[in-house]
């Protein structure tokens, strides 16, 4: 099997994914509220996703969920462990994203959804 930066750095990856699950924010892709305590295979539990892909790790982004931008990254193993690449997403919404690169919005209209719902 050939080596994969999102799991060849486990126990990073898993600090990253605990601290990241701490926040609480919503689907960075749909921007509906994910419910953390989902089993991992349901298609609403939360996934961490990478705001620059881990293939395309000399991208610069912005990250609008933690509001920051993110990259260029001097490897595809630092992408998968940088903490402001992050995102929680929606285990389907992430799937169905696949490896697609977001156009950037302009950050300053953001949407700031109450958390009622
Ligand atoms: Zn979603």
């Amino acid at each position: 099997m050939p080596t994969n930066p999102r799991t060849s750095n486990g126990h990073a990856r898993r600090e990253n994914r605990r601290w990241l699950a701490s926040l609480g924010l919503e689907c960075a892709i749909c921007g509906k509220p994910i419910d953390y305590s989902l089993p991992a295979g349901d298609p609403y539990a939360f996934e961490m996703d990478e705001c620059v892909p881990v293939s395309k790790f000399w991208l610069r982004l912005y990250n609008e969920q933690q509001q920051c931008w993110c990259g260029p990254y001097d490897s595809a193993k630092q992408a998968a462990l940088s903490r402001e690449n992050m995102r929680a997403t929606h285990r389907h919404c992430n799937r169905e994203r696949s490896n697609n690169v977001d156009v950037p919005k302009d950050p300053s209209v953001q949407i700031f959804r109450s958390q009622e719902w």
